[in-house]
């Protein structure tokens, strides 16, 4: 990969790391709101469980986007974690902080599904 494609990737990951942090942030927005009314109750219970899954998946993001930022300074940017393959030039620019190539990526998916964790050690190791 050239000087000039890194730093492109680089300033799309800044942009996604700051607009995330952003949203992380908000977290303390997610109150326990009490209500008198039971009906009101469950509702925002639904409302309070869809945030945190959201906040769920954007910390997610922010790891891998870090990771991501983590491995341009490193050197090693657009390998794979898993099986240190390239990453496909069109699989980075759909997704600049994927962590995986498109194979490792299926199986992690795959994976995940039967509740086997390996991919996420990897994730959280390299975070
Ligand atoms: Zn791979």
């Amino acid at each position: 990969m050239t000087k000039t494609e890194l730093s492109k990737f680089k300033k799309i990951l800044e942009n996604k790391q700051d607009e995330l942090e952003r949203i992380v942030r908000n977290r303390d927005a997610i109150t326990i709101e009490k209500s008198a009314d039971a009906l009101d109750e469950v509702q925002h219970a639904a409302e309070r469980e869809l945030a945190i899954r959201n906040l769920d998946r954007e910390s997610n993001l922010l790891r891998n986007v870090r990771s991501a930022l983590r491995r341009i300074e490193d050197g090693s940017f657009g390998t794979c974690l898993h099986c240190e393959e390239e990453i496909s030039p069109k699989r980075l620019a759909a997704v600049p902080w994927a962590p995986f190539c498109i194979q490792c990526q299926e199986q992690a998916d795959r994976n995940q599904e039967e509740g086997n964790e390996l991919f996420e050690e990897i994730l959280v190791n390299a975070a």
